[in-house]
């Protein structure tokens, strides 16, 4: 079923795309002091439909954000729009843009300036409610502006709760990492996949303990990380881990310290 970064849920195609990988401290993912380096992807999804062209959050864009310098360190041999173009298509192709939530690493292409000109751009008002509550100098913050102007200008579109943003392609709040957080479900028949955001970005996330310093809810995140995982595993779901340095395409079962990744089979 899966060959590469590219496999099918029903009609619909879905390709892992790439836009680079970051570099930061472990402490400012895990929070305390910690000077292990650690290094995370970016692995937005495309999903094609057949009548639409779905992008799934959108790395950090073209370069580092300001609040992120001397934090982070990013490595961009080849971005997101060069993988899209790879796969056929121009930024003016996408119709739609889901933003899990409002961090830095999952907007950047999306947001400042925008880069897809016929996209609608989706984001949970409780995303952008959390936001700007936030202090200046914040990532979150920094993605309020751009938003309104969004949704001032009618290419963004503000969501409250669950939904189906085209036939196939439904979104779910699952908070804790953040206020909103959403993840997408790719759904055809019984066949389905799923991304997962940062609610489970990468193979060590599966821990249900693993609990991120920069979670708003960590009791949340934890509580929602089972249920999604179990869900997935119950439907034999592919899962799509965003910040997966590896292969970021798995599927889980339920293990004694929470779940393992498993190879999936072609
Ligand atoms: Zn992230």
């Amino acid at each position: 079923m899966a060959t590469g970064s590219t496999f099918e849920v029903g009609r619909m195609r879905v390709r892992i795309l790439d836009d680079g990988v970051f570099v930061t401290d472990a402490g400012n993912l895990f929070g305390g002091s910690r000077k292990a380096k650690i290094k995370g992807a970016m692995h937005p999804i495309l999903i094609e439909t057949g009548e639409d062209l779905v992008l799934v959050d959108a790395g950090f864009g073209p370069g580092l954000p300001e609040v992120l310098v001397g934090r982070y360190e990013l490595r961009q041999e080849r971005n997101l729009m060069d993988h899209l173009q790879d796969a056929g298509h121009s930024a003016e192709d996408v119709t739609r843009v889901v933003l899990s939530h409002l961090d830095p690493d999952h907007v950047g292409w999306a947001l400042e300036p925008p880069s897809f000109p016929s996209a609608t751009v989706y984001v949970q008002e409780a995303a952008l409610e959390e936001a700007r509550g936030m202090p200046d100098g914040d990532g979150r913050r920094e993605a309020v502006p751009a938003v309104e102007r969004g949704v001032e200008e009618g290419w963004c579109e503000l969501l409250s709760g669950d939904g189906e943003v085209v036939e196939g392609v439904r979104v779910e709040v699952r908070s804790g990492h953040s206020e909103g957080h959403q993840i997408v479900w790719i759904e055809s028949g019984d066949s389905s996949a799923l991304y997962t955001a940062d609610l489970a970005p990468a193979k060590i996330w599966l821990n249900p303990d693993l609990i991120a310093g920069v979670d708003t809810d960590p009791e949340a995140a934890r509580r929602n990380r089972i249920e999604v995982l179990e869900e997935a595993e119950k439907r034999d779901a592919p899962v799509i881990l965003y910040h997966e340095p590896g292969y970021p395409l798995v599927k889980v079962r339920r293990s004694e310290k929470g779940f393992d990744a498993v190879p999936i089979e072609d």
